[in-house]
């Protein structure tokens, strides 16, 4: 049977020396990563490609230098990791998915390693690493599923200075669910986070509002700071320390939501906003919302993949937002202010609650002849449609 692979990621407190052991090993597969990066950086000057098996030859002359034979003093599975990643990033480049790869510095991007198999032992749901005598004290805030095993360990340090440990499973217990019946359409929106087609609203997290005045706040002291000053550092880390948690907060409030929904429904319908909708107008605001909706739209994709549901995404252009759920009726004019409206078939509509119904129609008729569904967009109305909608996602 296929099991699905499924990364758990938990908080970890090493000791000094396991500390001290994990730095010097992420700065060895950062020097590696970047050895390896400018030689094949310079052969492609040449019109030459390296490939990995040429880089684990470099990697292992490198050692035998004096200047590097520090890479020996940590274990090899991080460093030949990195150069596997950079293959990867290699293959996505010439394939013209990715950019060129950048070289990783200590700030950015450079405080992990990943370890497979051979370079960890898990026994007794106690986790050590090569070159540690001791198993890592890990917070097991929630447990491994039954029988899952690690295929591949990450540990990581972010920006903060908090460590992280993620094992990735092959986890036997997730099977598709039973199938239900139902379906539910969810409209995404600034002041609720999402409307459901049931008429259920999910607000922003209880701490996000303070959260965000917080953020902004500690932003603003940022921009003032000279560069280079400690005062400087100090402002920084304090901002990365409430972005931390704000994306903590999040996370765990989608997590819990995600699952429900996927539990509840066979078919959940939502809105494709695409990236340009998402990249105009940065506010503040703006940003944190529509980094909570790619994560719950990832999320949801996933978690329907392993329990066997379905997930539609709809035209944005739709307009779903004028379009009377009961009757099918389009209004000329849909202002912003108008959170309640009735229709001339006497229906009384909430603004989302009717947005999110009408996804789940489009949703449906999307299932049903798996076209695209622009059904208003050729009508003679069709222009101010689009302007309508793109309306709808401005604060
Ligand atoms: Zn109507």
């Amino acid at each position: 049977m296929n099991h699905v692979k499924r990364a758990f990621k938990y908080r970890l407190y090493p000791s000094d020396a396991q500390a001290a052991e994990l730095s010097r090993t992420f700065g060895c597969v950062r020097k590696v990563y970047n050895l390896a990066l400018a030689a094949r950086t310079e052969a492609w000057t040449r019109q030459e490609r390296v490939n990995y098996n040429q880089t684990s030859a470099m990697l292992t002359a490198w050692k035998k230098t004096e200047e590097l034979a520090y890479l020996n003093e940590v274990s090899s599975v991080p460093l030949q990791q990195t150069l596997r990643h950079l293959q990867t990033a290699f293959t996505n480049f010439f394939g013209k998915r990715a950019r060129y790869p950048h070289f990783k510095s200590r700030r950015k991007s450079g405080k992990s390693a990943e370890y497979t198999t051979s370079g960890f032992r898990f026994r007794d749901g106690k986790l050590t690493l090569a070159k540690m005598p001791e198993p890592l004290d890990i917070v097991w805030s929630r447990p491994l599923s039954e029988g899952a095993k690690p295929s591949t360990v990450t540990v990581s340090q972010d920006a903060v200075g908090r460590w992280f440990v993620s094992l990735l499973c092959d986890d036997p217990s997730v099977t598709p669910l039973g199938a239900s019946g139902n379906a539910v359409g969810i409209d995404v929106g600034l002041d609720h986070l999402l409307t459901l087609s049931t008429g259920e609203k999910v607000t922003n997290p209880r701490h996000e509002r303070k959260d965000r005045v917080r953020l902004a706040k500690a932003q603003r002291n940022l921009a003032k700071k000279t560069r280079g000053s400690a005062n400087r550092n100090k402002a920084r880390h304090r901002v990365a320390r409430i972005h931390a948690r704000i994306a903590d907060r999040r996370r765990d409030g989608l997590h819990k939501l995600t699952t429900r929904l996927v539990r509840e429904n066979q078919t959940l319908v939502i809105e494709d906003l695409t990236v340009r909708t998402m990249v105009k107008n940065r506010t503040l605001s703006r940003a944190i919302s529509d980094a909570a909706w790619s994560q719950f739209r990832s999320m949801l994709e996933y978690k329907a993949a392993w329990y066997g549901r379905e997930v539609i995404a709809v035209d944005r252009w739709f307009p779903s937002s004028r379009l009377c759920s009961a009757c099918g009726t389009v209004q000329d004019k849909m202002p912003l202010h108008v959170r309640t409206w009735t229709c001339d078939c006497g229906t009384t509509h909430d603004r989302d609650v009717n947005a999110a119904k009408n996804l789940l129609a489009a949703g449906r008729a999307v299932a049903a002849c798996g076209a695209g569904v622009r059904p208003q967009r050729s009508t003679p109305g069709g222009q101010s449609a689009m302007k309508q909608e793109v309306s709808r996602h401005e604060p």
